[in-house]
């Protein structure tokens, strides 16, 4: 299958924050495949500011080694390469000063998409947002990308937007959230509803339950400090599991469009009914198989941030009512997979006597390692002997499938900032979606903080917390084996 290539329009991006870790592990090498890849047109520009004092020339060299370093070897081509980092500028300039900004407004050409990536820390967003705007450097139709964490709570989250809001326009804004940028969960949308095999049995009255696991094997070492003033329930199930939520519950949207999938995103969230203290499982590594505990990593010995989170969320609507979605995520687990399994109801009547043999259908969608789909189907057991039933799987890897271009799938940020430079905002959070996010999630946060809970401790390199078991078992299911 030969996969298209549309180049975008030219356009000058700046990258505040060039010189950080986000720029130099994603940013720059996912511009740099796209332009491999021919998707960026000859005039564009992308220029890098922070406050580091470096020649454009130091910063052409930085970008050379941030490719050198991410991206794959085979395509890493001399020529193109230097027909790239060509492209390239740097400016220094203090998100919080004066200098820089004149500079910066004789580089950026009006004729051409703007766009602003924002890869700072958001203390800095309100700043950028006003200079761009003081200085005439942004127009009615730029851009500006904000990277997560897009606040740490309802009223922090209400500020941002409040702060952006001032210059520019919610048309203007792509909050990025990059797991929407996966293929697999751009996939969700298109196996719902693109085939009418699912949706008709896509409801409560046959879908049982759903678990959807992010599990991690990294510890936090190394940003133990910042993970500590956040932890799972801020890090991971406010923005990314959400996100999967959503596309999992909605409806279907009238329209492949940013503001129709966005409002039914929002009317799930808001669907979500406050999750009970006991539907809730914290946890904490700690010390175990060879590896350090959290507590050495977060640098506060008496720290009672969660590493990982078990949670039973339930929605609230005709769709739904009934079938709970269990949530679970985590560090330092025993292996790094991210799915989403959907298991669907008994039959309503069984003609076979072989009932031990029987086993729910599974839809799981499997977002890494490995993206694809595994449906697990009910069959006889082969050979003679009666019938048997035995359960295997319909098992689709995408890669596979697609044939070589499948395997060569763009990272979910160079995805998303050629969505930026299109326009398209249907892969980025609306205001009122982070916001009705938040409001969901700080009475959780607020609940336990209110109680004094400590997490539960989970040995590094386990399946997470005992507890988080007993939260399945208690409702009679169990989760599904955390395994590559
Ligand atoms: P970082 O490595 O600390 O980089 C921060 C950048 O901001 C640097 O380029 C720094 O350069 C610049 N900066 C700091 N203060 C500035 C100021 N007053 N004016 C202008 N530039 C300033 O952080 P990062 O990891 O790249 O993260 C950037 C943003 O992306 C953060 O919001 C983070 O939460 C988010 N994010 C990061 C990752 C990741 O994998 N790294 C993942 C998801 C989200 P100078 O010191 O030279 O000014």
């Amino acid at each position: 299958m030969v996969s298209r290539v549309i180049p975008v329009e030219p356009f000058d991006l700046v990258i505040f924050g060039g010189t950080g870790d986000l720029a130099r592990r994603k940013i720059i090498p996912g511009l740099y495949r796209r332009f491999w890849a021919g998707q960026i047109p000859e005039g564009s520009a992308i220029i890098g500011a922070a406050r580091s004092d470096m020649t454009e020339d130091e910063f052409r060299t930085n970008a050379r080694s941030a490719i050198a370093e991410f991206v794959a070897k085979d395509k890493q081509d001399p020529a193109i390469i230097d027909a790239f980092v060509a492209c390239i500028g740097y400016e220094t300039i203090d998100a919080k000063g004066t200098a820089g900004w004149a500079a910066l407004k004789k580089r950026v050409r009006k004729d051409v998409v703007q766009a602003f990536y924002f890869s700072v820390a958001p203390s800095l967003f309100g700043d950028i947002a006003e200079r761009l705007h003081k200085h005439g450097i942004a127009t009615k139709d730029s851009r500006i990308v904000v990277e997560k964490p897009f606040g740490r709570d309802l009223a922090s989250a209400k500020a941002l937007n409040a702060g952006l809001a001032q210059h520019f326009n919610e048309a203007q804004i792509y909050r990025i959230d990059h797991y929407l940028g996966k293929e697999t969960v751009q996939n969700l949308m298109a196996v719902r509803f693109a085939n009418i095999l699912f949706e008709p049995l896509w409801k409560s009255e046959y879908i049982d339950h759903v678990q959807i696991t992010v599990a991690e094997t990294v510890s936090v070492e190394g940003r133990g400090a910042y993970y500590d003033k956040s932890g799972a329930m801020r890090d991971m199930v406010q923005n990314h599991m959400m996100q999967l939520l959503c596309l999992i519950a909605m409806e279907p949207p009238y329209h492949f469009d940013p503001d129709a999938v966005r409002d039914e995103k929002l009317k799930v969230i808001r669907a979500l009914d406050p999750v009970r203290p006991e539907d809730i499982v914290r946890g904490q590594y700690m010390a175990g198989n060879g590896q350090a505990g959290y507590l050495e990593h977060c640098e506060d010995a008496s720290s009672k941030t969660e590493s990982y989170i078990a949670l039973k969320a339930n929605i609230s609507n005709w769709r739904w009512k009934g079938t709970p979605f269990y949530l679970r995520t985590g560090k330092r687990l025993r292996a790094r997979t991210s799915e989403i399994a959907i298991t669907f109801r008994e039959p309503p009547h069984s003609i076979f006597d072989d009932a031990e043999g029987w086993r729910e259908n599974v839809l799981v969608i499997r977002l890494q390692p490995n993206e694809g789909m595994n449906l697990m189907m009910m069959i006889k057991e082969p050979g003679p002997g009666g019938m048997r039933l035995t359960q295997v799987p319909l098992d689709m890897s995408f890669a596979e499938a697609l044939g070589a271009d499948g395997a060569d799938i763009p990272d979910a940020y160079e995805r998303l900032i050629m969505d930026v430079i299109r326009g398209n905002q249907t892969l980025f959070m609306r205001g009122d979606e982070v916001e009705a996010a938040w409001a969901w999630t700080d009475p959780i946060i607020n609940g336990w903080e209110a109680r004094g809970d400590k997490p539960r401790n989970y040995d590094a390199g386990s399946s997470g917390p005992e507890d988080a078991l007993m939260l399945m078992h208690r409702d009679g299911r169990r989760w599904r084996e955390i395994r590559e």
